[in-house]
């Protein structure tokens, strides 16, 4: 019987191809294992697939599921990142992505409702930003104090306050985005908690170099845990990823008040010498997002309770009360949890595990990677082919043992 290499669920279907054990059990076979199946799996796997090898998904709860720093309703997709212009292509080729599967989709993943960046005049990040913006020739319109009033009477805006409306920019769909992701393209996702690599030994090396559940074999490995990154590889990544707690509340404005929805209200980030507050308006009657940037306290993503704490709406509120007044009494109508999986420079990390041959490590989104889902799948596709540069800001030598958020 000729052996194929094809593994993925289409293969489970016709495991009747697929080669017997000495004992009758059937062995299924595959090029590349992507263990985590959220924004950086989905598209890792997409492009891999595209590359022409077989490739099959894993993750312990399911694609884009409420747990995974990649679940929940939106993220916020944005060219300016402080003039530093690799995570900014990044952002401008993965777009182009989000739009096609975006067009592809049932509904829209992706919303263009701009992005409105202000702070106190002559903030540097802003200003590199824009320099940015204005060298790439990407459309965007700046603002003073008395422009960001007239566009958005529902705002409030405070002296020495400026700004500027990214164009091509705005939100994304999250969870469902990846699990979008995944179903369109046909690559199914096997429910199931991996372990770390584990070499196939004797007779059963003939199969593929690594077993990754019991039968099942492949000669690649990509581990795209997120957060659970040290939880499976404790000795190489404990304290070089660091997950927070993040907390997100959605208000909901009454019914007909359209101020706060795309059209009225762009996606906005009130910048503030990088102490972030930033939120996105009510995309699919899910309220009007909002969030406070900081990274919060260490957590477990398994464990954390995924209560919002009164004390942040609290603030919360404080917040709206200066700047979106008539939303300071909204109710909130739906709240959610979530961590940012953190390097120590907010770069991500990408790169080989130091030692075993052909696995990878892939995350560090650092409160930034939902947006960068696709250009992170060509680079790791590209480096696992052997068609691509390595990006030394993505290496594991670059990333200390410590807990910090650098705002990219
Ligand atoms: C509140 C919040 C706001 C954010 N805002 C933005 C934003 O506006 N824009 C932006 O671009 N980014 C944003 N981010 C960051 C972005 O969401 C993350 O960087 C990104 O989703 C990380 O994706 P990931 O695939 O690395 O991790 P995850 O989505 O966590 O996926 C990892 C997967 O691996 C699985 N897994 C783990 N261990 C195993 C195992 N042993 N076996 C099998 N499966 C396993 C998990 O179940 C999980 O599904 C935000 C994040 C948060 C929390």
């Amino acid at each position: 019987m000729k052996i194929t290499r094809r593994a993925s669920l289409g293969m489970m279907a016709a495991a009747a191809i697929a080669p017997k054990t000495a004992a009758g059990g059937t062995m299924l076979l595959g090029d590349v294992a992507v263990i985590g199946a959220g924004v950086f799996g989905v598209w890792i796997a997409e492009r891999l697939q595209r590359a022409g090898l077989s490739v099959t998904l894993f993750d312990s709860y399911g694609a884009g599921h409420a747990r995974a720093s990649s679940g929940g309703e939106t993220r916020v997709t944005r060219y300016s990142y402080g003039g530093d212009a690799l995570y900014a292509e990044m952002a401008r080729e993965s777009l182009i992505a989000w739009k096609e599967i975006s067009a592809r989709a049932a509904t829209p993943l992706f919303h263009n409702t701009g992005v409105l960046w202000f702070s106190p005049e002559g903030d540097d990040y802003m200003a590199k930003s824009l320099a940015y913006l204005e060298a790439t020739k990407t459309p965007f319109r700046k603002l003073d104090r008395a422009g960001l009033e007239d566009a958005y009477p529902q705002m409030r805006f405070f002296d020495g306050e400026a700004g500027f409306l990214e164009l091509e920019t705005g939100a994304l769909v999250a969870g469902r985005g990846v699990q979008t992701v995944a179903r369109l393209n046909n690559i199914n996702v096997f429910v199931e908690k991996c372990g770390p690599p584990k070499k196939s030994e004797g007779r059963l090396r003939k199969f593929g170099r690594y077993q990754v559940t019991p039968g099942f074999f492949v000669n690649k490995l990509v581990y795209a845990c997120g957060p659970w990154l040290p939880e499976v590889f404790p000795k190489l990544l404990d304290r070089r990823i660091v997950a927070t707690r993040q907390e997100v509340i959605h208000f909901g404005a009454p019914a007909g008040d359209d101020r706060f929805r795309p059209g009225r209200l762009p996606v906005w980030a009130d910048f503030n010498a990088g102490d972030l507050t930033y939120g996105l308006p009510d995309i699919e009657g899910q309220g009007f997002k909002f969030c406070f940037g900081a990274a919060g306290p260490e957590t477990s993503p398994d464990d954390q309770e995924r209560l919002v704490g009164a004390d942040v709406v609290t603030r919360a509120r404080a917040y709206l009360k200066r700047r979106f007044p008539d939303l300071a009494k909204a109710p909130v109508i739906h709240s959610r949890v979530c961590q940012y999986e953190n390097t120590s420079n907010s770069d991500l990390l990408i790169d080989r595990h130091p030692d075993f041959d052909d696995v990878w490590l892939v995350g560090g989104g650092s409160g930034h990677g939902f947006k960068l889902g696709p250009a992170v799948g060509r680079y790791v596709a590209e480096r696992i082919t052997g068609a691509g540069a390595e990006e030394p800001r993505f290496s594991l030598a670059s990333k200390q043992e410590v807990k910090a958020r650098i705002f990219r």
